[in-house]
């Protein structure tokens, strides 16, 4: 039963048994999403002990970072833009987030130290449709721009099925060495 003057908090319990609370924070998309607990701290004194904060992690990072402020970071947003890349590939993330090429080329190889608030609210809610919607490109489709020519999509099954960028800490070399192996092993 929640507390008297506490007011109740939108949370179930998924099939899974994990507990995920509603978050209507601005880095999903309007009117709020599904959470999982782990992704939220926990008030640790007060009327709320032991209960999730108002908003996810990711959200009170946001208000940290975005309020009041025209500018945010561009650390704030890169795992973001880096996680868009992986799933989309380079031109489709360009034209989901509405920016130029350059934008992007120019953002990705730190010549940005700041992006404008607008353009992060774009990439978190962009991020977060993609998430949900559990939106992964295959490596191959995002090489030969499968969608845009018309063909059939692969559907990624093993983890090197993946887009892997350059801004991976593995190094390039190392990358290309062992897609190189793979393909010698298994022709397509
Ligand atoms: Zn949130």
């Amino acid at each position: 039963m929640p507390r008297k003057g506490v007011r109740a908090s939108k949370v179930r319990r998924t099939d899974e048994g994990t507990w995920q609370k509603w978050c209507k924070g601005p880095t999903h998309p309007p009117g709020g999403a599904w959470v999982d607990f782990s992704e939220y701290l926990f008030a640790k004194t007060g009327r709320l002990k032991g209960r999730p904060r108002a908003q996810c992690k990711d959200c009170e990072n946001f208000h940290h970072f975005g309020y009041r402020n025209r500018m945010v970071k561009a650390e704030r947003v890169r795992f973001a833009v880096e996680e868009l890349v992986r799933r989309l590939g380079v031109a489709e993330t360009n034209r989901r987030l509405g920016r130029s090429q350059q934008w992007l080329w120019q953002f990705r190889n730190g010549r940005m130290d700041h992006v404008q608030k607008r353009t992060a609210v774009a990439i978190f809610t962009t991020l977060w449709a993609v998430r949900q919607a559990g939106e992964v490109r295959h490596r191959d489709s995002i090489f030969h721009g499968a969608a845009m020519r018309g063909h059939e999509e692969r559907v990624p099954r093993h983890k090197n099925d993946f887009y892997k960028t350059y801004l991976d800490s593995e190094g390039e070399g190392k990358r290309q060495q062992r897609e190189r192996r793979l393909r010698e092993r298994a022709p397509r």
